[in-house]
């Protein structure tokens, strides 16, 4: 649209007042990419939490793509009535834990370094998180069995960087653990923002034991629904706490190696879970293959939530999975 021109000198003037008035405006410029301004000092930010939650290396023809969820009773039988399920969620970038777990948080696709020597190139959901609220770093957290995880705490992106990074606590010996250690986090810090990955269905599929593989996903599957009756038996985060249950990668089809390794695009690495929870999230919803959706936007879903600006991401907030607003109260559907 072509702006009027101005045919007399006082609108010109009251155009400068006010752009003078928008310019000396705290909210102007904070989310302004090229030269951030300084953190709110305030925490006056959503109430809205969210956990993600990786189960890495879980092919999506032994989880909820398998009719019977023979290895994922829980979450078909327990945590599907309570949310909405993707049936066509994918990792569209490269099939390795470091950069789909990179694009989940940075929502872009991340080639990085697979063995945690290399940070992300675009910001993270904690640093997008941080520096909008001022949050302190107790309140984003990565918890997880691989110690490489550590290096997705925060981006190389000189806007953001360690000064807006998450707290870490990885190197755990069983997903059982993780989900202590994860508990231990919610309960002592109170996070508003979590990444929770548990990493052993992918350590037991490459070990090539069939039955081990299986067997780790039926552990991962019940640590999963656990921590979903956490959020809910807590009061802190009752009602207000959003859980993505998804995957960083799936595993190589049997026409592409089988499932022993990952890291190509076959349909079984990009073919990932998806299971979403929580307060206007839709209940016993499948979202059918026709809604292809990726890693990429759940960074920008996640944003949505938590009141925040995710604008180096490249994804799209998922706002079918959500209720319908028709009270007028609440305008935009995923506004906290
Ligand atoms: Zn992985
Ligand atoms: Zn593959």
């Amino acid at each position: 649209m072509r702006r009027r021109k101005n045919t007399s000198v006082l609108p010109a003037i009251l155009v400068a007042m006010i752009l003078i008035a928008v310019a000396g405006c705290d909210q102007f410029s904070l989310y302004d990419v090229d030269k951030p301004a300084a953190p709110a000092t305030s925490l006056n930010y959503s109430d809205n939490k969210v956990v993600i939650l990786a189960i890495d290396g879980l092919r999506y023809s032994e989880g909820l793509g398998d009719s019977t969820h023979q290895y994922v009773s829980a979450m078909w039988n327990e945590l599907h009535p309570a949310g909405t399920i993707y049936s066509n969620f994918r990792n569209e970038g490269p099939t390795l834990t470091m950069p789909g777990h990179a694009a989940i948080l940075t929502g872009t696709w991340q080639s990085i370094a697979n063995d945690g020597s290399e940070r992300p190139g675009a910001p993270t959901l904690f640093e997008y998180y941080r520096f909008a609220t001022g949050a302190p770093q107790q309140d984003a957290w990565i918890v997880g069995g691989k110690s490489k995880l550590s290096a997705l705490s925060y981006s190389n992106d000189v806007s953001y960087g360690s000064s807006y990074g998450a707290s870490v606590d990885v190197g755990h010996a069983s997903d059982g653990e993780t989900r202590d250690q994860l508990i231990s986090v919610l309960q002592t810090h109170k996070p508003h923002l979590v990444l929770a990955s548990l990493s052993y269905v992918d350590l037991k599929g490459h070990s090539a034991v069939w039955n081990d593989y299986l067997n780790q996903i039926t552990i991962a599957d019940t640590l999963t629904a656990a921590i979903w009756q956490y959020l809910q038996s807590d009061p802190y985060y009752a009602g207000t706490t959003y859980l993505f249950i998804t995957s960083d990668h799936g595993r190589h089809d049997d026409a592409h190696g089988g499932f022993s390794n990952h890291g190509d695009t076959c349909e079984g690495c990009e073919h990932i879970t998806f299971v979403g929870l929580g307060p206007d999230i839709l209940q016993g919803t499948t979202l059918g293959a026709g809604i292809v959706r990726t890693q990429r936007d759940l960074c920008a879903t996640v944003g949505d939530i938590l009141g925040i600006a995710t604008p180096l991401s490249d994804g799209s907030a998922m706002s079918e999975m959500f209720q319908p607003v028709t009270t007028g109260i609440r305008n935009e559907p995923l506004s906290p």
